[in-house]
């Protein structure tokens, strides 16, 4: 690993692999640095909702790893490592990382965004000892419990539906008054017998000494608390943009995401931004896909003009 890139992709989400697949195809000296996991939060998903070409949606610890050796049979140069700084040197971007420096002359920014913590207490003690973020992780390990899910948007009732496939019993707990998320989760989740959803109710405190062992409960409206056993927490409540990288580089809107044109590209000249962590996205997989390919052909674009932000 090393010379000068043409591009360097930041985050091995479906957005970043799609975006340096598509410059390796182009041609470009690309590098992709992954970050913690290849395929970003689709891998653990046991179901890949809404993105065509699928008789059945396929999980995605089988459809990330395709992703990664597409990109890798195009040449594409992964870095297992997370960039820790980005600066522009003249006409150049310097990337640094735990496995040593790069440089680029256009980067995408693909780092995505963290779940949301409750903030919660118990919450951070008892992570990994039942508070979990993947439940196609830990539902097998679950079979014949409960577990509690807050949250009731798409990502809450997409785990829930996962869960209910193992466990006795799924208790949701949305502090709103109805789901938030598509219709067909919504139909899903309230026919199925294994999940009770809850209004108006919000997790106050994870409860357990050595793994999770109940949650209290506080009645948004009346602020009564009940007290819930349950073996497993999962909090599904929102998405924070890992723009840290950038946060002093590139313009944010003001939910903190990345500002893009519709080719992706950032105000700053040749450095763009895909997926989950740009202004606008609608947080789906084929839109993350489809943002890195433009990202890619853009910057292709730069690289050959010049021009900032070049030609449409
Ligand atoms: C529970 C759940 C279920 C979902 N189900 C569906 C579904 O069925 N269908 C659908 O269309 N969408 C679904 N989504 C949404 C979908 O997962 C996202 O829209 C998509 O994964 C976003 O891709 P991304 O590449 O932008 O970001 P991410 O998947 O978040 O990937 C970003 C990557 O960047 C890495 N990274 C972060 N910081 C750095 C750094 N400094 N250096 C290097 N790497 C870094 C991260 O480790 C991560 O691997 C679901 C989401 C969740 C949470």
């Amino acid at each position: 690993m090393s010379g000068e890139y043409d591009l360097v992709v930041i985050g091995g989400g479906i957005a970043g692999l799609s975006a340096a697949l598509t410059s390796a195809r182009l041609g470009r000296r690309t590098a992709l640095l992954t970050g913690g996991t290849i395929g970003g939060q689709l891998v653990s998903i046991e179901r890949i909702d809404g993105v065509p070409g699928f008789a059945e949606p396929p999980p995605g610890y089988d459809f990330c790893p395709i992703g990664q050796e597409q990109a890798a049979a195009a040449g594409v140069e992964f870095v297992m490592a997370e960039a820790d700084s980005l600066t522009a040197d003249g006409e150049l971007w310097r990337i640094g990382s735990a496995e040593g420096g790069l440089a680029a002359r256009a980067v995408v920014i693909a780092t995505g965004t963290a779940l949301a913590k409750l903030g919660v207490p118990g919450e951070a003690r008892l992570a990994g000892r039942g508070v979990s973020e993947c439940a196609s992780c830990d539902a097998p390990l679950l079979r014949g419990r409960t577990a509690v899910v807050a949250g009731g948007g798409d990502s809450a009732m997409q785990e829930a539906l996962t869960l209910a496939a193992y466990l006795q019993q799924v208790v949701m707990l949305e502090r709103g008054p109805g789901l938030t998320g598509q219709q067909s989760y919504r139909d899903e989740v309230t026919a199925n017998p294994r999940i009770d959803i809850r209004f108006g109710q919000e997790i106050a405190e994870i409860l357990g000494e050595d793994g999770v062992a109940g949650v209290r409960i506080r009645d948004a409206a009346s602020g009564a608390e009940s007290e819930l056993e349950t073996a497993a927490v999962f909090a599904f409540v929102g998405l924070v943009p890992n723009t840290a990288l950038v946060d002093a580089i590139a313009p944010l809107d003001g939910s903190g995401r990345i500002r893009v044109d519709a080719a992706m590209r950032t105000p700053v000249k040749g450095l763009a931004a895909a997926g989950n962590v740009r202004q606008g996205s609608p947080h789906r997989a084929a839109a993350a896909m489809g943002d890195g390919a433009a990202a890619a052909v853009a910057l292709d674009r730069y690289l050959a003009s010049g021009a900032w932000p070049g030609p449409d």
